[in-house]
């Protein structure tokens, strides 16, 4: 498999990453809550080969994609616990691709 289709979120995944975070029938930002514009977000980005897995995959709002692209290690760590409360035994490691 090419690296290009492991980082891909399928459309079955994406399904499952907004149940998840669905609060009242709605897909929420998991950091605000807010309800609109949600985007899903690579927890470990495509370019480092993360994982189009839901254990990688977080539903946030625009304004907070924004920032986790700027760097903000606040919601980077935040992202962090909330899927390791998700997901027993969750390990970074294991949502990075890697190239045979
Ligand atoms: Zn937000
Ligand atoms: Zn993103």
């Amino acid at each position: 498999m090419k690296l290009k289709d492991i980082t891909h979120i399928s459309q079955e995944t994406r399904e499952r990453v907004y149940q998840r975070d669905s609060y009242d029938g709605w897909a929420c930002c998991i950091y605000c809550g807010k309800p609109r514009g949600i985007e899903v977000h690579h927890f470990i980005e495509r370019s480092r080969g993360g994982k189009g897995i839901e254990e990688n995959l977080v539903c946030l709002c625009k304004g907070c994609h924004t920032k986790i692209h700027q760097g903000d290690t606040d919601l980077q760590n935040f992202i962090r616990s909330y899927l390791s409360e998700h997901y027993e035994g969750w390990n970074e490691e294991s949502l990075i691709a890697r190239k045979e």
